[in-house]
């Protein structure tokens, strides 16, 4: 991390606490190269964290008074250590305040004594915020890592992903795997997680990107994504009743093999969303299986079948996503398709370094003859997973 924003996010504590940070702990956020809304049914997927993060500057407190603030709004919240619970008026700090909660939950649940103080908390992020990037996942992981060590909880970073979807789920409200914070915990530099979610294996795989002369583009639609809405629920609900049908505790237990059966058994909406659970929980095994033979230039249509069957089966795609996808492969990318949850956020695209500009400018000119919003565009590396920096 650049030492400017060490710099800025002590003093925006201090400005914030008026008082001195006793440590900066980041996160990264994460990109998932495939394997989409297979994680709720205990499959598998692919991300890699990302060279965007978020840091969190912390001090305890000598009460159990918690109090966050972010560059991302100026609005100090405030709660007790012991009496967090999900509160709708926490706006953006039921993510902080999950965190605190679950890693007490967990701590508990394994038996381990704690006696947690209060703390301040200041947030800088270059994470962008609901672009399919899990600033999220970044953001609690953080704020999970630097609680570990001050409450010296000593949980590992599988155990603390747990603790960063506890406390999404159950503080925040929103229904979220294990994947994010996985990636956000796991990363490396130059390196993807391949993360079965059903044992919460995780198998660290060389990407080669760099070493094949590739680069990933994110291509941001800025098309607002709500995990809130009724999209996800409905794509859940169908998977549940999928796998209920099949009698399978859920559509990890189906093979591409089932799927005739399925067919004959589920009305077409319910067959289409299992069929994309199915298949696509077979292009993540074949995607690390081709990347460990053949290298990344040979993954490139994977990912766009991986596109198709989200458009066509999952229905979660939008036409800015699809329109960055099929201008992408147009202009030289390998292999392009949405990724995140979809209704928007954002699209890949596994380029050769000499095709970034034109892909880049092919798709913002597309962009702007359809009279879409204008994309952001920007190439993301693999790094490092939460650490503390200082
Ligand atoms: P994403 O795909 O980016 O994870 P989510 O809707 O899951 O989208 O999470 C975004 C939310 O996380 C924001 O609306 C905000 O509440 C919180 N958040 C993310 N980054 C920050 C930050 N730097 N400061 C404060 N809150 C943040
Ligand atoms: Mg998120």
């Amino acid at each position: 991390m650049p030492d400017s924003t060490l710099t800025a996010v002590k003093s925006d504590f201090e400005l914030a606490f008026g008082r001195v940070a006793s440590g900066v702990w980041s996160a990264p956020g994460r990109v998932n190269l495939i394997g989409e809304h297979t994680d709720y049914n205990e499959g598998f997927v692919f991300p890699f964290a990302i060279n965007r993060r978020t840091y969190a500057a912390i001090a305890e407190r000598d009460d159990h008074l918690i109090r966050v603030s972010s560059s991302f709004s100026s609005d100090v919240h405030q709660t007790d250590v012991f009496s967090i619970q999900r509160d709708d008026s926490n706006g953006w700090a039921a993510y902080p305040f999950g965190a605190a909660w679950a890693i007490q939950e967990m701590a508990k649940s394994k038996g381990i004594n704690i006696s947690p103080r209060g703390f301040d908390c200041f947030i800088e992020s270059d994470v962008p915020v609901g672009a399919g990037l899990s600033s999220s996942a970044a953001l609690e992981c953080a704020v999970a890592l630097a609680l570990n060590e001050l409450w010296a909880v000593g949980l590992s970073p599988r155990e603390l992903a747990l603790v960063g979807q506890l406390g999404e789920n159950q503080i925040v409200g929103a229904p979220t795997g294990i994947m994010d914070q996985s990636a956000s915990l796991l990363g490396e530099t130059d390196k993807g997680v391949f993360l079965d979610c059903q044992s919460l294996d995780a198998q660290i795989v060389d990407l080669g990107f760099a070493r094949d002369g590739l680069e990933l583009l994110i291509i941001d639609t800025k098309v607002a994504h709500r995990l809130v809405d009724g999209g996800y629920a409905t794509r859940r609900a169908a998977c549940e009743l999928g796998a209920q049908i099949m009698g399978v505790g859920s559509l990890r237990g189906l093979s591409v093999a089932d799927l005739p059966k399925a067919k004959e058994l589920m009305d077409d909406l319910t067959y289409r969303r299992v069929r994309h659970v199915v298949s696509e929980n077979d292009r993540v095994v074949e995607t690390v299986k081709v990347l460990r033979e053949s290298g990344p230039r040979a993954i490139g249509k994977l990912l766009y079948a991986s596109h198709e069957s989200m458009r066509d089966d999952f229905e979660i795609s939008v036409d800015e996503l699809d329109t960055a996808v099929e201008t992408a492969l147009r202009h030289g990318a390998i292999g392009a398709r949405m990724t995140g949850g979809g209704f928007g956020g954002a699209a890949i695209a596994l380029t050769p370094i000499d095709k970034i500009s034109e892909v880049s400018l092919s798709v913002t000119a597309e962009f702007e003859a359809l009279g879409y919003t204008k994309p952001d565009i920007f190439v993301v590396s693999a790094a490092p997973g939460a650490r503390k920096e200082s």
